[in-house]
C-alpha cells in the first residue's frame, strides 16, 4: 500500500501549547485526507503523521525548501511526503502558499494569533487557512498521477473560482462526511473540475 506521510515542521522555540493544538489538528486532517483521497480518487494510502522540529544544535538547524526536498529523498521518494511548514515556499508555480512536485507536497501552516481562541474556532481557522491549501496541493498530485496534462492550470482555474467567484469549498465534519453544519475540514470542489 502506498504511504502518505504528513510532516508538521516546527521551530525549536515555537510555543509548545499552541503547536500541540496545531499538531492535534494535523493528525485529524491527515486521517481525513486518507479517506478523502480514497473516496474521490480511489487510491488507498497508509497515512502517517509526524513532527519535525528544527533544532539549532541538530541536523535540521535551518529547515528550508532545499532541506525538505533532501529529507523527502532521504526518507524515500516512493512515499508521498507532505510538509506543513512555518515558512512560505520560496519558489512555487502555485496561486496559493504551497508547492508540489512528484510525491512531494508543501503548504505554509498558519496559526491563529489569538492564544485564547476556542478549540472550535481554532479548527475553523485551520480548515479555512490551511486545509484548503493542502487540498489544492493534493489535487495537483492526484491529477498528475492520473495523467492529466493540464493539472496545473485546471487546479488553478478551480482555485480562482473558490477565491474570487464564490464557489464554496466542500465542507466535511469530523467523521469525514459532507456537512452543512460547522465544518472541521474544507477542501476544493474536485467535482466542479470533472464537470468542466
Ligand atoms: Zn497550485
Amino acid at each position: 500500500m502506498p504511504v502518505l506521510h504528513f510532516i508538521f515542521v516546527t521551530k525549536h522555540e515555537q510555543n509548545r501549547a499552541a503547536s500541540g493544538r496545531d499538531y492535534n489538528y494535523v493528525q485529524r486532517m491527515a486521517a481525513f485526507y486518507g479517506s478523502w483521497i480514497r473516496e474521490k480518487f480511489g487510491i488507498s494510502y497508509e497515512v502517517r503523521c509526524d513532527e519535525l522540529v528544527a533544532n539549532p544544535r541538530g541536523v535540521f538547524d535551518r529547515i528550508n525548501m532545499h532541506t525538505l526536498v533532501r529529507d523527502h529523498e532521504h526518507r524515500g521518494k516512493e512515499t508521498y511526503h507532505f510538509y506543513l511548514t512555518y515558512f512560505r515556499p520560496i519558489w512555487t508555480d502555485c496561486t496559493c502558499e504551497g508547492y508540489h512536485a512528484e510525491n512531494f507536497g508543501m503548504a505554509y501552516w498558519q496559526s491563529p494569533k489569538d492564544a485564547d481562541i476556542s478549540e472550535e474556532d481554532a479548527d475553523l481557522f485551520f480548515a479555512e487557512k490551511n486545509c484548503t491549501v493542502v487540498s489544492h496541493q493534493i489535487l495537483h498530485e492526484m491529477l498528475r498521477m492520473k495523467g492529466n496534462k493540464r493539472h496545473i492550470q485546471d487546479v488553478h482555474d478551480l482555485w480562482t473560482k473558490h477565491v474570487f467567484s464564490q464557489l464554496e469549498f466542500v465542507q466535511y465534519d469530523g467523521s469525514h462526511k459532507v456537512t452543512e453544519e460547522r465544518p472541521s475540514f474544507l477542501v476544493v470542489d474536485a467535482s466542479a473540475l470533472e464537470s468542466g
